[in-house]
C-alpha cells in the first residue's frame, strides 16, 4: 500500500464510532490471519529440502496446485526392473498429519481457534466449515502435538497422578456399562475402574511437564511412562505413594516422599498440584472429554501451558505439523 493511501486510511480510522471499531477489528483480524498464514506457508515451503517419500535431496519445484507449491522428487535411482525408486510429487504438508486437510488458507485461523480453546460448534461457525470437518481438524491438529513431551526432566522432579472420569462420549457401541448422563457420578466409588489415571511429572526449574494416561497407578505402568524422560540424577518427589519408591529403587533414582499438601522443605509436590488445578479447570470447559481422546487434550493443554508461546497461532500450527 502507498504511504499516501495508508495516511488516508489512518485519518479515516480516526473518525470511527465504537460500533465501526468492532467491525474494523474483525476485518483487521482476518487480514492478519491471511498475512501470518502466507508467511508461515512460505517458511514451511522454503524449508522443504528433501523428498518425504524417499528422503532424497534431489528435488525440483513443480508449479502449484490449490494454492500450494508442488515439488517433484528427482531421485534417479532405479529398481532392478529399471523403474524409478521414487519420482513422486509432494507439497510442504506431505507426510504431516495435515497433509490431506483442504482449505489450507484456514489452517492458521483454525490454530488460533485452538489457542482460544473454542468449541467445535464455535469453530465450525467461525471458519464456515461443517461440524464433522471441525471435529476432524481438531484431532488432526493434535496428532503430532499429543506426542510432544519434554525430552528430559532433571533436577528436582515432582510427580503425582490425577484422575479423569472414564467417558465413552460419542461412542455408541462396545460400552461395558449402561449409558450415563453428563454430570452423573461414576458408578464405582473412589479410584475404581471409572477413573482414568494420568501421570503429571514436572521439572521444577525448567517448568517442563510430562502428562500421560496410565493403564493403572502401579509401578509397572508408571515406570514406562516416566523413566525414559527422567534424568538418572534427578531427585523424584512424590506424595509417598509406594509406586515411586519401587521405581526409584529399580532405576537407581533418589526418591523423596512427602505427605500430600504438607510442605516439607524443598521436597514437595506443590508445582504438580498447581499444574493439576490448571489442567482440571481447562478441561472442565469441554464438559467431559471422551477417554479415547484424552491423550490429545493432554497434549493440547501442555502446549498452551507453556508461557513461551510468543506468536501462539503460528507456533501452534508449526507444532501441529510436527515441526
Ligand atoms: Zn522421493
Amino acid at each position: 500500500m502507498k504511504s499516501t493511501e495508508l495516511k488516508r486510511l489512518k485519518d479515516a480510522l480516526a473518525t470511527l464510532s465504537a460500533d465501526e471499531c468492532l467491525d474494523i477489528k474483525k476485518v483487521l483480524r482476518e487480514r492478519e490471519n491471511q498475512v501470518v498464514s502466507s508467511v508461515v506457508m512460505k517458511e514451511i515451503t522454503d524449508g522443504v529440502d528433501s523428498c518425504p517419500h524417499c528422503g532424497s535431496k534431489k528435488i525440483a519445484k513443480a508449479g502449484s496446485k490449490d494454492g500450494r507449491k508442488r515439488f517433484k522428487c528427482k531421485n534417479d535411482k532405479t529398481n532392478e526392473d529399471g523403474s524409478l525408486v521414487c519420482g513422486k510429487s509432494f507439497n510442504a504438508l506431505t507426510g504431516t498429519p495435515l497433509a490431506r486437510l483442504r482449505q489450507t488458507e484456514k489452517h492458521i485461523e483454525h490454530a488460533q481457534c485452538m489457542v482460544e480453546k473454542m468449541t467445535i460448534r464455535q469453530v465450525a461457525k467461525k471458519l464456515k466449515i461443517d461440524i464433522h470437518t471441525a471435529f476432524r481438524w481438531r484431532h488432526r491438529f493434535l496428532e503430532s502435538i499429543q506426542h510432544m513431551q519434554p525430552s528430559v526432566l532433571t533436577g528436582v522432579v515432582e510427580a503425582d497422578e490425577t484422575f479423569f472420569l472414564r467417558s465413552y462420549k460419542g461412542q455408541r457401541t462396545g460400552i461395558p456399562r449402561p449409558s450415563k448422563k453428563r454430570g452423573m457420578p461414576g458408578c464405582t466409588a473412589g479410584l475404581g475402574p471409572d477413573q482414568v489415571p494420568v501421570l503429571v511429572a514436572r521439572d521444577r526449574s525448567s517448568g517442563e511437564t510430562l502428562t500421560a494416561m496410565l493403564p493403572s497407578r502401579k509401578a509397572k505402568d508408571i515406570a514406562p511412562a516416566l523413566l525414559p524422560r527422567l534424568s538418572k540424577d534427578a531427585v523424584l518427589c512424590s506424595d509417598g505413594a509406594s509406586a515411586y519408591r519401587v521405581i526409584g529403587k529399580k532405576a537407581g533414582i533418589e526418591v523423596k516422599s512427602t505427605p500430600a499438601k504438607k510442605a516439607a522443605g524443598i521436597y514437595h509436590i506443590q508445582n504438580v498440584n498447581a499444574y493439576d488445578s490448571r489442567l482440571k479447570a481447562w478441561m472442565f470447559g469441554f464438559k467431559g472429554v471422551a477417554s479415547v481422546y484424552l491423550q490429545n487434550y493432554l497434549g493440547w493443554h501442555r502446549l498452551l501451558d507453556k508461557t513461551s508461546l510468543a506468536l501462539p497461532s503460528k507456533e501452534f500450527y508449526s507444532a501441529a505439523l510436527g515441526k
